[in-house]
Formats: C-alpha cells, sequence, structure tokens
C-alpha cells in the first residue's frame, strides 16, 4: 500500500536538541545539588537521564530518594523549570539535511501525493513552539500536534491522524529518533517506522519487538529516497 501521511518527530529528527538538552540537564542538576542532592543521588539520577529517559521522567523517578537528601516537592519542580527554560535560551539548529528534506516535500504535498503532519511531545508546550517558530517549519506541515500524553506517549495522536485522513496503518510512515515512543506506537498500530539515529537517544536498544524500526537510517537526507520508493 502507498504512503499517504508522512508523521515526523521534531526533537533530534528535525532538530538537534540533545546539545542543549544535555547544557539544561548540567543547569537542573546543580541546582539539585545545591539544594542537597547527595552525590549518589545524583549518580542515580545521570544513569537514569542518559539510559536514556526525558529529565522529567528521570527526576520523578528519583523523587523519593531526593525527598530523603532534604528536598522539598518544590525543589523538584523548580528543577524541571530551570531545565525547560534553558531549552529556549540555547542556540538551536536543525538536524544536517532536515530543511532539503522539507523542501523536498514541497511538490509532493502540493500534487496532493502526501500529507506531513508534526507531531511532538512535551510537557511544555511552550518550548516546541519556540523551536517550531524559531525555524518557521509551520509551512511544510499540514498539521501540528504538540502532545502532551507523555506517559502514554504519541499513539494517540498518531492514531489520531490515521483515522482522521481516513488510512489503513500502512498508509502512514512515521520517523522519528525514539525507538520507547513514536517507533514503538506506530509499530504496535501497524505503521511503517523510520528511526533516524540522532541525538543522545540513539544509543538505546530495543528491548522489545515493537521497539524495533522497519527502516534505521544515520542522515535524514536518506528519508527522502526511503519516502518516494513507497508512493503511489
Ligand atoms: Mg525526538
Amino acid at each position: 500500500m502507498a504512503v499517504k501521511l508522512v508523521i515526523f518527530d521534531l526533537d533530534d529528527t528535525l532538530i538537534k536538541t540533545s546539545a542543549i538538552t544535555k547544557e539544561c540537564y548540567a543547569t537542573a542538576r546543580d541546582y539539585l545539588k545545591e539544594k542537597g542532592a547527595k552525590e549518589s543521588t545524583l549518580l542515580h539520577l545521570d544513569e537514569k537521564f542518559n539510559s536514556p529517559v526525558s529529565y522529567h521522567k528521570s527526576v520523578k523517578k528519583l523523587e523519593e530518594e531526593l525527598y530523603r537528601d532534604g528536598l522539598k516537592k518544590d525543589d523538584v519542580y523548580r528543577s524541571i523549570d530551570i531545565f525547560n527554560a534553558g531549552q529556549v535560551s540555547g542556540k538551536l539548529e536543525m538536524v544536517d539535511g532536515a530543511k532539503e528534506v522539507l523542501e523536498g516535500l514541497k511538490d509532493l504535498r502540493k500534487s496532493g501525493k502526501i500529507k506531513t503532519v508534526l507531531v511532538t511531545s512535551s510537557k511544555d508546550a511552550k518550548v516546541q513552539n519556540y523551536k517550531i517558530k524559531q525555524f518557521s517549519l509551520s509551512k511544510y506541515f499540514d498539521d501540528i500536534c504538540i502532545d502532551n500524553y507523555q506517559e502514554c506517549g504519541k499513539g494517540v495522536a498518531l492514531e489520531k491522524y490515521q483515522i482522521d485522513n481516513k488510512l489503513q496503518p500502512e498508509e502512514v510512515i512515521v520517523i522519528g529518533d525514539k525507538i520507547s515512543d513514536e517507533i514503538k506506537y506506530a509499530n504496535l498500530l501497524g505503521m511503517k517506522t523510520v528511526r533516524i539515529l540522532e541525538g543522545r537517544h540513539s544509543v538505546a536498544i530495543p528491548k522489545k519487538g515493537e521497539e524495533h524500526p522497519q527502516i534505521e537510517i544515520e542522515k535524514i537526507a536518506d528519508f527522502l529516497k526511503i519516502l518516494k520508493e513507497r508512493l503511489g
């Protein structure tokens, strides 16, 4: 079945987020230390964050240990705010070749062969909106969804776009860097999946069958060829 809908992830698929994420992590970690977090707790936090897991989820997993070190709930939430604030103050760059891929999709969209959607997950929509604006990405997509369902991942949003567009799952291709999120949920829904090895999640190893992408690419530039081979 020919692909009719392309769903993109944002962070570390189109925009290089990992470098800034690491800086934000260091700042938030320093803050926790200043508030009394013990070195052993911080090492556990490093482990969790580098496994890799989002800052929000990592710090929530370590909450009990942080409270034992004497930190208050407010300190933990303040560290999340510090982490998020850093994401909009750092210098962002697009992933090499991402702009060219988006430009390359323009004609396919014009001819009605495909639709494109951006689905990005964040606790803080402001951060994602800032990134989208910074690189004027709206013009490349038929719709943009800033999904806030961190616990259940992107599955709900992915399925919504499939159904709204009256498509079969095989007519949807999803490209992203996270095997534990967009790749897993798209696989479970029966969609086509492309993993891009970019950023801190590129070291993640699939644990379950559904975390295995159908295709893996090192450069996003390779995505255009993959897509064109799957068009009707
Ligand atoms: Mg991502």
